[in-house]
């Protein structure tokens, strides 16, 4: 049996019995109280939470199998949170109970469903169940909002002996660049993001303005187009307000004019025209999280027709509480094939979120596709092909997906990697 995945009864009772309290104590006051649109418990219990490799989850569209990439996943902690990304978490859990123990319940609920490799709940698995064949993990720097998931410990969840499917890395990694006292320390920066853009799995540069409150039109980051431009890697710049910071909560004009500058995507346009060599990711489509009357979508069209080096990410906003019956998203869709701009669009949801919320993601933008009338061939352009061009895996000899199908992996391949997995490193023997 493949190695990775050998889990002894008392192990697989410990991640159970850690599932069970998390539904108690969290997932039912959630489902009654909070914001259960996009939470589905029951995928934690229907047989298949635990999924090995030699499983087959295809995804389907129109009964042809295709391949799907997620090109946007946070892992972290709940203590690598900043303070605007606790209070969001810490208000989530709908319970009578001092924050401190509110704090404990998060920390341990981050850590099972926030690693990529935690047994049943963990990253890997969310994807393997939502039938992906690779996903992208992100690194952050927003101090004072998601918080920090350094270049480091990406690179450590890429390089460990779990990141691998069918022989195949499972797990590509977006770095990125600290934007903190910038005057100061931008050639620090720029050297730590440049050793992670040295790393092959690191295959583009993810770009939080909106989190930082960083005006996007501002020449002095013109450095981190430069490095990206010189490690013909993909920036990712999330457009569209920040879920963790409403517009009203600035002070006064200045201050929300400033914020308006770091995500509203005109903001963007001088960079595409000083760097036309540099593909640009604009993630979340300039979505308006916040209900601030403020919404990107159709900048974000303008800039993409105009510019060839403008690609779209449409990650986010099409959640059961963002857009319940789909109209946004077949809005896009709609709008990307009018425009003959399939080619630029690539998937991704922002998970993993709650258990079950990958593959629900995917489902929802399946659904989608067949409402406006994507073909299987534009289908797999979105969710694999255009990912696969704009990071440049698609001109490395040496890269492969995943294979679709277990039986597609010869057993000699299986016995090469189960030798080549150090024991120390062996996941499930402490
Ligand atoms: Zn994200």
């Amino acid at each position: 049996m493949f190695p990775s995945f050998r889990v002894s009864p008392r192990q697989a009772c410990t991640a159970l019995s850690l599932i069970c309290l998390f539904w108690f104590l969290v997932a039912a006051p959630l489902a009654a109280h909070g914001d259960p649109a996009d939470f589905d418990i029951k995928k934690l219990f229907k047989g298949e939470a635990y999924i090995s490799d030699r499983q087959d989850i295809i995804t389907l569209y129109k009964d042809e199998a295709i391949p799907v990439i997620d090109m946007h996943m946070h892992s972290g902690t709940f203590d690598n949170m900043g303070p605007l990304g606790r209070e969001f978490v810490l208000g989530a859990i709908p319970l009578p109970l001092p924050d401190n123990l509110k704090e404990g319940l998060a920390r341990l609920i981050a850590d099972l469903t926030r690693h990529p490799y935690t047994p049943f709940v963990g990253i890997r698995n969310e994807c393997r169940k939502a039938g992906l064949s690779a996903a992208v993990l992100f690194a952050v720097y927003t101090p004072e909002a998601w918080g920090v998931e350094d270049n480091a410990t990406v690179i450590g969840h890429l390089d460990d002996p779990r990141n691998i499917y069918r022989g195949k890395p499972f797990f590509y990694g977006f770095a990125s660049i600290s934007q903190e006292n910038w005057q100061n320390n931008e050639s620090n920066a720029l050297a730590d993001l440049d050793r992670a853009m040295a790393h092959p799995k690191m295959v583009g540069v993810k770009l939080a303005f909106a989190h930082n409150v960083e005006p996007l039109d501002n020449p002095a980051f013109d450095s981190i187009y430069q490095l990206a431009e010189r490690h013909d890697a993909p920036v990712y710049h999330h457009i569209g307000p920040s879920p963790l910071r409403p517009l009203d909560q600035f002070p006064d004009d200045a201050a929300r004019e400033r914020y308006i500058r770091s995500f509203y995507p005109t903001y963007v346009e001088s960079i595409l025209q000083r760097f036309p060599r540099v593909r640009f990711i604009l993630g979340h489509m300039g979505f308006d999280f916040v209900d601030s009357g403020i919404d990107g979508i159709d900048e974000v069209f303008r800039l993409a027709r105009q510019y060839p080096n403008v690609y779209l990410e449409i990650s986010a906003f099409g959640t059961d509480s963002h857009d319940p019956d789909g109209t946004v998203m077949d809005d896009i869709l709609g709008k990307a094939k009018e425009f003959n701009l399939i080619d630029r669009v690539i998937y991704g949801s922002d998970g993993p979120g709650f258990a079950g919320a990958t593959e629900k993601y995917k489902d929802k933008t399946l659904a989608s596709m067949g409402r406006v009338g994507y073909t299987p061939a534009e289908v797999r352009l979105v969710m694999a092909e255009n990912f696969l061009a704009v990071t440049g895996l698609d001109q490395d000899p040496s890269f492969q997906l995943a294979p679709l199908k277990a039986a597609q992996v010869p057993s000699e391949d299986l016995d090469v990697h189960l030798n080549e997995v150090p024991m120390e490193h062996h996941p499930h023997r402490h």
